[in-house]
């Protein structure tokens, strides 16, 4: 994948195209950004580019020897270090050390969650990015990029992957997936601008059936059809599923949608029509406010270790009753 193929992160990709352009790759360029922004991506079109031996300018040409090596995962000149198990250890830099002093081609070492090497592996490529040798790489990706040693950070070309913009996502799933606007536009503010939780939720063959669920939930909480020992019974089922806080979050997204229909009367891409009218008949801006207010607070609580989900549940599912049993009609 070239870097004509990924979207966004215009800073990341006019420095890296600029640097391919001028022969001026950074031997040590750090990519930092949470689980799922496209770290990984932006790491291996950097690799097959500086690889390519036929580089069109700035990008890697897809086309020769090198392309399709690195395209088939079997390029003699890339290295690729995975933490093993839970560690990033000494032994894995050790095994490629004599490969990376080789003289020749250019070589690429992509490590991946680096911040998850041991001190022995950190002090072992800390040695090797104090003297690098020519043409040798190396491509750090991390999620805590804080984690890592100072004295490494330092030696790194440092870029920070961003957010994409509703616009990019809806270019990224219309061209991976074939996805409407309006649903790709709805995966963004699900996946809060993270293409690679997108593109995974766009492949989940329960998505529609949980916004769905979350649909009538957040609806039937509204109008208060729950009697306390029913909600009690939903807090215990709740409670057991795995994909609590991403469900939560849909729950937040009906309301706000139903908030902004109430308040300026546009429609968002997860209320129809028909539902936006029935939403304001059951609940006033004010609780549905009210009720952001408390389902936030309910992730946070959740996002904490210790924390009981069902009682925390309870007690805002009863409070998020309270508040719309207050509403008119
Ligand atoms: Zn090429």
């Amino acid at each position: 994948m070239g870097f004509k193929d990924l979207i966004g992160q215009a800073e990341l990709r006019r420095a890296l195209e600029g640097a391919l352009r001028t022969g001026a790759v950074s031997h040590a360029v750090l990519i930092s950004g949470p689980p799922g922004s496209g770290k990984k991506s932006w790491g291996l079109a950097l690799a097959e580019a500086v690889l390519c031996m036929e580089r069109e300018g700035r990008d890697s040409c897809g086309r020769c020897l090198s392309c399709r090596q690195f395209r088939a995962g079997c390029h003699p000149d890339f290295f690729h270090l995975r933490p093993e198990g839970r560690r990033l250890g000494i032994d894995q830099i050790r095994r490629l050390r004599g490969r990376f002093f080789l003289e020749g081609d250019s070589r690429v070492c992509l490590i991946e969650e680096a911040e998850l090497m041991t001190a022995e592996a950190s002090a072992s490529l800390l040695k090797i990015l104090e003297e690098p040798p020519p043409r040798l790489y190396f491509i750090l990706l991390s999620g805590r990029p804080r984690q890592l040693p100072r004295t490494i950070v330092s030696r790194c070309q440092r870029f920070t992957l961003r957010p994409l913009t509703g616009e990019e996502m809806v270019e990224l799933l219309r061209q991976r997936q074939g996805l409407s606007p309006e649903k790709a536009l709805l995966l963004s503010r699900l996946s809060k601008g993270l293409p690679g939780v997108a593109l995974e939720l766009a492949e989940d063959p329960l998505f529609e059936k949980r916004i769905a669920e979350a649909s009538k939930l957040a609806y039937s909480l509204a109008a208060c059809s729950q009697t306390p020992r029913e909600l009690l019974f939903l807090a215990e089922s709740l409670s057991e599923r795995e994909d609590l806080s991403f469900f939560l979050e849909l729950l937040c997204l009906f309301y706000r949608d139903a908030l902004i229909y109430l308040l300026c009367g546009s429609r968002a891409p997860l209320l129809q029509p028909s539902a936006a009218e029935r939403w304001a008949g059951v609940a006033s801006a004010a609780a549905l406010e009210e009720a952001l207010a408390l389902l936030q607070k309910l992730l946070q609580e959740l996002g904490e270790t210790n924390v009981n989900r069902r009682l925390a549940l309870e007690g805002t599912l009863l409070q998020l009753k309270r508040r719309f049993a207050s509403c008119p009609g």
